[in-house]
């Protein structure tokens, strides 16, 4: 992991470890009938996978790669918000007001049809008042939740989960295929207002501390990228809340790093924060001390369909 360099864009090809080849490759034949998304070139370059199954790698041993092999959930439309919200990413806690968010919320009108981010399984579909799926009975109201054949680089299986939704269209034990409809948007269970909560575990489908951030595993969309990376302290510990501003000539988004135990940054990347749906530019990047100086700054680049890693030390957190 110290083998970062301060800045990088990394690219080191598309996903990693397939149980499923054959949805791999279906996905390059298939046109995405519920968003009308193009197959990315990473997609495609996944065509030839090899087709055994890869045993589980030594974490510490390989480098970083992109695994944005996800749909997103919310059918491609202009009425309709396909972006990932950004007042309440993953591992926010929105200055303290909220929950450390565990997911990410696509904020679309109730009615709104949620698609499955990848074929899969269902492995549960109904309300969670009588099993533990969130950190409370009722937390996600309505849920469904998929098992994909999709592993993490650290060899356990990955699920998506969708709560809040106002009805559901699958049961459990029944397979789905990449963007089959699951249900309708709602605000079943603690929400505020209608919204798709979109969440991806490893491993346990019920248990709600082995999230990760979605982000990481929604595919790159529309010639847009992604920044990614580290809030540190000298010693090499993760600051939490910390502001990271990202700003180019034409967009200005602040991100605040992970908030929190229960939130897990990727085994392989290690991040703390991350900022999707980024338009190929070039990007400051400036954290501000307590005082309010310039604590780091920095000039990156963003490409379309790549993710640059920026790795944030701070003398003075
Ligand atoms: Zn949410």
């Amino acid at each position: 992991m110290q083998s970062f360099r301060r800045m990088q864009v990394l690219y080191l090809g598309l996903v990693i470890v397939l149980l499923g080849v054959a949805v791999q490759s279906q996905d390059t034949s298939q046109t995405n009938i519920a968003s009308g998304l193009q197959a990315s070139p990473a997609t495609d370059a996944n065509a030839d996978a090899p087709s055994a199954t890869l045993a589980a790698p030594d974490i510490d041993t390989i480098e970083p790669v992109e695994h944005n092999v996800l749909h997103r959930p919310i059918e491609l439309s202009g009425d309709l918000t396909h972006w990932v919200d950004r007042s309440y990413p993953y591992g926010s806690t929105q200055h303290g007001a909220r929950a450390v968010h565990l997911g990410v919320e696509f904020v679309n009108p109730r009615h709104t049809p949620v698609y499955a981010a990848k074929s899969g399984v269902v492995v549960f579909a109904g309300a969670d008042d009588e099993i533990l799926i969130g950190p409370q009975l009722d937390y996600y109201g309505l849920v469904v939740i998929v098992a994909h054949q999709i592993e993490s680089l650290a060899g356990r299986q990955v699920f998506t989960l969708y709560g809040h939704l106002e009805d559901i269209s699958v049961a459990a034990g029944q397979s789905v295929e990449d963007l089959t409809r699951l249900g309708h948007i709602g605000s079943s269970g603690v929400a505020l207002g209608p919204h798709l909560h979109f969440e991806l575990r490893v491993e346990d489908p019920y248990d709600f501390r082995m999230t990760r951030n979605p982000e990481l595993w929604l595919q790159h969309y529309l010639d847009r990228g992604m920044i990614i990376g580290r809030v540190r302290d000298q010693a090499g510990a993760p600051i939490y809340g910390k502001r990271v501003s990202v700003r180019s000539d034409t967009i200005s988004r602040d991100v605040y790093s992970y908030e929190g135990e229960l939130v897990n940054p990727d085994p392989v990347w290690d991040e703390d924060f991350a900022v999707g749906d980024l338009p190929a530019d070039d990007y400051q990047v400036i954290v501000l001390s307590d005082a309010g100086k310039i604590a780091f700054v920095d000039v990156v680049a963003v490409e379309a369909y790549r993710t640059t890693f920026v790795d944030i030390v701070l003398a003075d957190a």
